[in-house]
């Protein structure tokens, strides 16, 4: 079947039917207050659906109907095998619905067709099947003890999990967080952002399909509010959160406040990408590192925003990176062949903006620096890159959340690793050199979650732990250690005599 085209987009979302409603203990339901939110496509600012704004009483009902099917033990108490088969199916009926589910993301979030077809739907999907897989197969110790006794060590599942999930990669990073939570035999409270809430809401109906029993899965849309009101909940046992450090910071506070939860936080990040002289291709290491940053419209928080680069190849491989920018010219979102979408919705626009106009003023632009309109209505902004002389400035310093680079230069290793270091954050990094003992050298000394040594945001597998350092979070998502954080340890001691 030939590949489909704008405009065969554009037709099916003609005829798309949108789910605006919350969906707890098995159904979909209106907010109990009636209120609604206007679900907006930042493609071309069209209304999508009015979506149910949750309050205080849906969080309740469905925290409640969380907690009673997991003492039930619908679902924790399943034989293994049965919920392995039940993720399968819910991991299969991702992939059978991925047409319309890349559809609701690119519509809601503005991210290109193309790479919802491709990286969000199939990353969801495979991250579901890759934690189903994972429950017959784990299993708990029997651990050194007296003579006399037996003792066990097993995990068990913490209780109720609410997910607060950010807009960026909306289905693929709620995933992260329920695939492991309902492996571990949890029951999950998804809130997805505001800004983009449709994937969420119609994969609930896909995840009672697949067989996980009502009240395990329940999904509640609304804005911060209904997160804290999650973060402050008696009855949550656990919340992980994917977001801004700001509001990273405020969570854990209401965790203290409320029952103290389990809290795990994957927050923001300002990583620097280090292209050393004896880099061994420079071509890709170029295209990588507009990549790095251009890709997802740069609303990534492993976006490679500081390029250090060595002063004796700036010149020649900076203008290798404009070139390579131009691949992410901003375009119809829905076009499969885009790269670049629009920007999430109007106020994410102004803050990236913002920030454009503070580099103007403290440091050199290199390319792009303005607002485009490849769709009228719509919020899209030009690749850009500064020149920042000191490495100071505001641009190279916080983390903006959009397709802004900032180039710093150095002079030896020492400095570059000095420099990557020097910040609040450390959730990534990447150095680029023919060295191999420099290579590991370098990477040893770089404080950050994950490190790419000759390549940026490789790591598309489920098995390397994903987060931060210092206040880009704490915990991991991905990998067997995810399970952790949404199980408890228990030891349990037999006397035999
Ligand atoms: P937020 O941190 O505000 O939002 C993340 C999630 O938390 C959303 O579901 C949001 O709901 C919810 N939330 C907001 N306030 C609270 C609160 N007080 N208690 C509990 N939950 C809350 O990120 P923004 O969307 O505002 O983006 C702002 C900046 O955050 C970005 O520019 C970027 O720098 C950073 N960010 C980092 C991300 C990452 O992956 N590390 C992802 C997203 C943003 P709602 O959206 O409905 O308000």
């Amino acid at each position: 079947m030939a590949s489909k085209t704008l405009n065969d987009w554009q037709q099916r979302a003609q005829s798309l039917k949108i789910e605006g409603r919350a969906f707890i203990d098995g159904a979909y339901v209106n907010a109990a207050s009636g209120q609604t939110f206007d679900c907006i496509s930042p493609i071309d600012g069209r209304l999508l659906t009015p979506v149910a704004e949750c309050g205080e009483a849906d969080i309740n009902a469905a925290v409640a109907a969380a907690r009673r099917a997991f003492n039930q033990g619908v679902w924790a108490g399943l034989n293994p095998r049965a919920r392995k088969a039940v993720m399968h199916k819910f991991a299969d009926l991702l992939r059978a619905n991925l047409d319309e589910l890349a559809l609701l993301e690119t519509l809601d979030m503005g991210k290109p067709i193309g790479d919802s077809t491709t990286v969000d739907i199939p990353g969801a999907a495979y991250c579901v099947q890759w934690y189903g897989e994972a429950i017959d197969k784990i299993g708990g110790e029997i651990a050194p003890a007296d003579h006399h006794l037996v003792g066990l060590v097993d995990r068990v599942p913490v209780g109720v999990v609410a997910a607060v999930v950010p807009w960026n990669f909306p289905i693929l990073m709620a995933s992260w967080k329920f695939a492991p939570a309902l492996a571990a035999g949890n029951s999950v409270v998804l809130k997805p952002s505001e800004k983009s809430p449709l994937t969420a809401i119609r994969v609930a109906a896909l995840a009672k399909e697949a067989g996980i029993p009502d009240g395990v899965f329940n999904v509640v849309p609304g804005g911060g509010a209904a997160g804290k009101l999650l973060a402050l909940h008696m009855d949550v046992d656990c919340l992980a959160f994917t977001g801004s450090t700001a509001v990273g910071k405020q969570i854990m506070q209401c965790a203290g406040q409320s029952n103290l939860k389990r809290v795990w936080l994957e927050l923001g990040g300002k990583s620097a990408n280090i292209v050393l002289p004896d880099c061994p291709d420079m071509e890709r290491a170029a295209r990588s590192a507009a990549g790095a940053i251009f890709f997802n419209m740069g609303e990534m928080c492993t976006a490679g925003s500081r390029l250090l680069v060595h002063r004796s190849i700036k010149d020649a491989f900076l203008e290798k990176v404009r070139e390579a920018a131009k691949a992410y010219t901003p375009g119809h979102p829905l076009d499969p062949a885009t790269n670049m979408g629009a920007i999430v919705d109007g106020i994410q626009l102004e803050r990236v903006l913002s920030y454009i106009a503070i580099g103007k003023g403290e440091a050199k632009l290199l390319t792009g620096g303005e607002r485009a309109e490849p769709v009228s209505g719509g919020h899209y902004v030009q690749p850009t890159m500064f020149d920042c002389p000191t490495g100071k400035e505001r641009v190279a310093c916080e983390e903006i959340f959009g397709p802004v680079l900032s180039v710093i230069t150095f002079d030896t290793v020492e400095e570059a690793i000095r420099i990557a270091n020097d910040s609040d954050y450390g959730l990534a990094a990447a150095v680029w050199t023919g060295d191999l003992t420099c290579a590991h050298d370098t990477a040893r000394q770089l404080r950050a979650g994950t490190v790419w040594v000759n390549c940026y945001d490789e790591g598309g597998d489920m098995n390397f732990p994903f987060g931060g350092f210092k206040q880009s979070g704490n915990g991991r998502d991905k990998s067997l250690h995810a399970l952790e954080k949404y199980t408890e340890l228990r030891s349990t001691l037999v006397r035999l005599r």
